[in-house]
């Protein structure tokens, strides 16, 4: 019965009080924890920093691509899979991962435990695919920690307060992750995945792109919602809301990676452009005949992630991602919009904290784009970030003019932290 399930999670709100010097929250993206041999070698990192010291607590992404075979399974049972089922189908992925990794530490000699979501305490709301996690209930955590216990989360989920089993979204085991880092009061948190840290841009398009060694919440916040996926946009939130410092780095050395920290005086002035992100699974919609109010009112409700809005007198224009298409189409309908949706249109975005002190970064994007014979369909602005709308196909051209102009391959080491 689903009570049982709440009843492991006792509602002792957050505890921070107790956490000493050397909590550390470490957490295994899925080419990390791809194969046995590589969960074998995490556990003996975990087990490491365990004899360090620190009270460890580790946050598993499922093994390699089980997310995508599970959802792919579910689309052969199912066109359109109930959201609940698919939610009690895709947390088990991470819950393999925790499992086997506690096996392969106690054979090491050490104590673990493998919890799930919602035995870790991490409530949620009840939104099935993405959901947002509203407490961490981290008593069992502690009195784990307390005897010396590695303890090992499954990301990515939780238990609704309907006491149901929740998925918080693709790439959720960082937002598990930090949230854990806040509510249990850890002293690090540390994303291992498989590149060295954030780049100025991603490094499997620009293989000139350098390691930054620090960029700030802001900036992280843009590039990550601007489609650099090496952190989950909700995780660099949740960072920033509660102070939790990242540190991004790499599963396979144990070289320093990315600091994503509070803005300082020195990051800013070494670099005025951090990155260029880009994004190829957008949807641009263009909305006519209901009032702005009504139209994202009803987005929200659908729990649509809206990107870029933009107004004019006679249209509304919204980007929102693919994955949120069918709500979008089914919000649309729904309220009688005349609407037209663009779907071969990516996004390229140039992002920046030091943009706001230096003029000229829009004209230089625009030029760089033209010359590539680029006509932007829609451009947005913040004040550290442009962001322009291209055909997919001229994407990756884009990023890698974009990165050179900017000279992101030679200045991008010299940031300081
Ligand atoms: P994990 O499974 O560890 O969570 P992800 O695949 O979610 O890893 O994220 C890491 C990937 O993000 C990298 O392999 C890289 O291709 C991609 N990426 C995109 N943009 C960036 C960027 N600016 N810096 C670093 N990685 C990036
Ligand atoms: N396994 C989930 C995904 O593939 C969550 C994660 O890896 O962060 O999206
Ligand atoms: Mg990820």
């Amino acid at each position: 019965m689903a009570a049982i399930d709440f009843e492991s999670v006792p509602a002792v709100g957050r505890d921070t009080e107790r956490a000493p010097v050397g909590t550390v929250v470490m957490k295994f993206g899925g080419t990390s924890v791809g194969d046995t041999e590589k969960l074998k070698a995490v556990a003996q990192r975990l087990v490491a920093a365990r004899e360090a010291g620190n009270r460890v607590v580790a946050v598993l992404s499922a093994m390699g691509h089980t997310t995508d075979e599970l959802i792919d399974l579910a689309h052969r049972i199912s066109p359109s899979p109930d959201p609940r089922e698919l939610d009690m189908l895709i947390s088990v992925g991470e819950r393999i991962s925790c499992a086997l990794a506690a096996m392969a530490i106690k054979d090491l000699g050490h104590e673990a435990i493998s919890l799930t979501g919602s035995q870790a305490g991490i409530v949620t709301d009840t939104v099935h695919g993405k959901a947002k996690i509203v407490e961490v209930r981290a008593k069992r955590i502690h009195s784990a920690l307390d005897h010396g216990t590695i303890v090992l989360v499954a990301g990515f989920q939780g238990v609704s307060t309907e006491l149901e089993v929740t998925t918080l979204g693709r790439g959720g085991s960082d937002t598990t992750a930090v949230a854990l880092a806040a509510g249990i009061g850890a002293d690090a948190c540390e994303i291992y995945t498989d590149v060295e840290g954030v780049f100025t841009a991603d490094p499997r398009i620009v293989p000139a792109a350098r390691k930054l060694a620090a960029v700030t919440y802001d900036e992280m916040l843009e590039m990550a919602a601007s489609g650099a996926k090496v952190l989950m946009l909700r995780s660099v939130e949740l960072a920033r809301n509660h102070n939790v410092k990242l540190h991004v780095r790499s599963t396979f050395s144990t070289e320093e990676g990315t600091w994503v920290t509070e803005e300082d005086e020195r990051m800013l002035e070494k670099a005025m452009i951090s990155g260029v992100t880009h994004t190829l699974e957008e949807t641009v919609y263009r909305v006519e005949g209901v009032p702005a109010a009504r139209l994202f009112a009803a987005l929200a409700e659908a729990s649509v992630n809206v990107d870029t809005i933009v107004q004019t007198s006679s249209e509304i224009v919204f980007s929102a991602p693919d994955a949120d298409h069918e709500d979008a189409a089914r919000v649309l309908d729904g309220i009688g919009a005349q609407w037209s949706g663009r779907y071969d249109l990516g996004k390229v975005s140039v992002v920046g904290a030091g943009m706001k002190s230096h003029p000229g970064i829009a004209a230089k994007t625009f030029l760089v784009l033209s010359e590539l014979g680029i006509e932007p369909d829609v451009v947005s602005t913040s004040p550290i970030k442009i962001a322009c709308h291209i055909p997919r196909g001229d994407v990756e051209r884009a990023v890698q003019a974009l990165h050179e102009a900017f000279e992101l391959d030679t200045v991008a080491l010299e940031r300081g932290q």
